[in-house]
């Protein structure tokens, strides 16, 4: 598996202290509150759990599944709800947490929803943001890394479902998907 890797972006070492640096500045901001921590799968697992051990207040976690990938390499406009979450948003600070912000429509959709639900405040810690892939305004609030437009694998980001379990964040060859 690691040999269809051409080059390790981020880490082991480098997303444990994105995930500390981030935890630490969540706990500050939602000091006094108890935020409802939405981690959308499955790409978003491993970053979540990592995350929310990094911080210091009584978080509620709920889980969401929403689809636009379609296995492929490119992102589609088409946005599903898969699997919805357990509980009333209504009135809670949601943190999404997401494995990575591209052209940030799941992000809009995610955003729209919980909103049109009555959340109260909804904010975004993505382990990675490709800015570039931008196609609606929208921003992360918290960011682990910036990350090229490149197609990244690897600690729970897969290609038709592999290699979430690499424990780093690297390019995949060009040759598997071609
Ligand atoms: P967006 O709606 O912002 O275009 O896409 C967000 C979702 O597309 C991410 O949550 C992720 O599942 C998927 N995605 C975007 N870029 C990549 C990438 O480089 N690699 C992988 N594996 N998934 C990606
Ligand atoms: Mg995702």
């Amino acid at each position: 598996m690691n040999n269809d890797i051409s080059e390790v972006l981020f880490n082991e070492a480098q997303i444990e202290e994105a995930a500390n640096r981030l935890g630490k500045q969540i706990t500050k901001d939602y000091e006094g509150q108890k935020p409802l921590v939405l981690s959308v799968l499955k790409g978003a697992y491993l970053w979540t759990a990592d995350v929310i051990r990094k911080i210091d207040l009584y978080v509620d976690l709920e889980f969401i599944k929403i689809s636009s990938y379609h296995g492929g390499v490119s992102s589609s406009n088409e946005i599903a709800l898969v699997t919805d979450v357990q509980s009333d948003v209504k009135g809670r600070d949601i943190l999404i947490l997401e494995d990575i912000v591209d052209t940030g429509q799941s992000l809009q959709f995610l955003e729209d929803l919980l909103l049109s639900r009555g959340a109260n405040s909804v904010r975004v810690a993505t382990l990675l943001d490709k800015k570039e892939g931008r196609k609606v305004d929208i921003k992360a609030d918290y960011v682990g890394f910036d990350v090229r437009n490149e197609f990244v694998v690897g600690y729970g980001l897969d290609y038709k479902g592999l290699y979430r379990n690499l424990p780093y964040v690297g390019i995949l060859k060009q040759e598997i998907y071609s």
